[in-house]
């Protein structure tokens, strides 16, 4: 295993790509706001365009120091899969541009994004709300990496049958689970924490009231949230391959 062929950190680059799959793919492609020079994207099938409820949301690129997610998740729409054709998807490439230039979790002002989603004084926080008015998913997606794990896990927050071991099964061809009992101080069991209530006192207790992405699109957005993580110090493309199968398996389980 090597590298990309190109940076990881490259987001002309990876606005480009992306332009170029929407084109292809007839995907919905818009700029929900710009951060200095650089625009934002929300990409979205006919369905999720036209409001159809339902469906999936994913989104990568919120810590900037995480870069494989951002990557896997392109590869995985420009193959075309099927659940494009079939329910509504919508996706944000990557919502912390500045960081992921920069190779930084924090964004360009120094705000950790993930501990913001409830807080609409940060424009990038405002246009994303703005763009989920109204909007109810099936499942969201946040994919992540971490660069203090050892294997992938995954934090399932469901109103339905957790489906968490079998997603994580189909990702460990590349990489295989972090064994820890307790990750980022919460208690994990083979690389899966699963949680249904109670999750507003996380919030407060944890995470010092700061609403990741993934809380509160459980709460007000999604029936099922998923975040995702990869050991950032293994391979690349290993991690990628990783994300990837995630969202594949997601979508088959979404079928
Ligand atoms: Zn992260």
């Amino acid at each position: 295993m090597s590298a990309l062929s190109h940076s990881g950190h490259d987001y002309r680059l990876l606005l480009g790509r992306w332009e170029e799959t929407c084109l292809a793919s007839g995907l919905h492609c818009e700029a929900i706001c710009k951060v200095g020079e650089l625009p934002v994207l929300k990409v979205e099938n006919a369905f999720a365009a036209a409001g159809v409820p339902g469906g999936l949301y994913v989104s990568a690129g919120v810590h900037g120091d995480e870069c494989a997610p951002v990557w896997a998740l392109l590869e995985w729409v420009a193959s075309a899969p099927s659940i494009l054709r079939e329910c509504p998807v919508t996706i944000f490439p990557c919502l912390n541009p500045v960081g992921l230039i920069e190779n930084t979790r924090r964004d360009g002002s120094g705000i950790d994004l993930n501990r913001s989603f409830a807080d609409a004084s940060q424009p990038v926080i405002a246009a994303w709300q703005q763009a989920l008015v109204g909007r109810r998913f099936d499942v969201s997606v946040n994919l992540h990496e971490d660069y203090d794990a050892t294997g992938i896990y995954l934090y399932e927050l469901t109103r339905r049958e957790s489906r968490g071991d079998q997603l994580l099964l189909a990702c460990e061809t590349h990489l295989h689970r972090d064994s820890a009992i307790v990750i980022d101080g919460s208690d994990f069991e083979n690389g899966l924490l699963v949680r249904t209530t109670e999750i507003e006192q996380v919030v407060e207790e944890q995470l010092g009231g700061g609403y990741p992405e993934a809380i509160l699109l459980f709460l007000k957005y999604a029936e099922m949230s998923y975040t995702f993580e990869t050991p950032s110090e293994s391979d690349l493309l290993l991690r990628i391959a990783a994300h990837r199968a995630f969202l594949e398996a997601v979508a088959e389980a979404q079928a």
